[in-house]
């Protein structure tokens, strides 16, 4: 997504997801949840309108977000919510730095680097 494209709209909240630090998609893309195909044909949405994933963003420049129910962070095993914390916190930064870099970087170099090669 590069800062002069029209940006996608996000599919909960209808309001354009402006750039890729606050893209859902791209924070899954990132943490090696869907690969470059999929990224392309997935509907965009907001990382806010989407709390089940923000919750797990912990970083002083992220809101927190509290999820009731059985989706929050309150009711699921606390390993898996460390692991996820410490995943999708990275992904984030990494999302920041995104911003910066990604008119220059190739979209295959996105991901974390771990994540890294997994896709054609
Ligand atoms: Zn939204």
């Amino acid at each position: 997504m590069a800062k002069c494209d029209q940006g996608y709209l996000c599919d909960i909240c209808g309001e354009e997801v402006e750039d890729i630090r606050e893209s859902d998609l791209y924070l899954r893309f990132v943490t090696g949840q869907i690969d470059s195909q999929k990224l392309l044909g997935s509907a965009e949405r907001h990382l806010i309108c989407n709390p089940v994933v923000a919750q797990f963003i912990i970083d002083d420049a992220f809101p927190p977000v509290t999820v009731e129910g059985p989706f929050g962070k309150s009711e699921l095993d606390s390993d898996y919510v460390t692991a996820q914390e410490a995943l999708l916190t990275r992904g984030w930064l990494r999302l920041q730095e995104l911003f910066e870099i990604s008119e220059t970087l190739p979209v295959p170099d996105y991901p974390l680097e771990e994540f890294r090669g997994r896709t054609a």
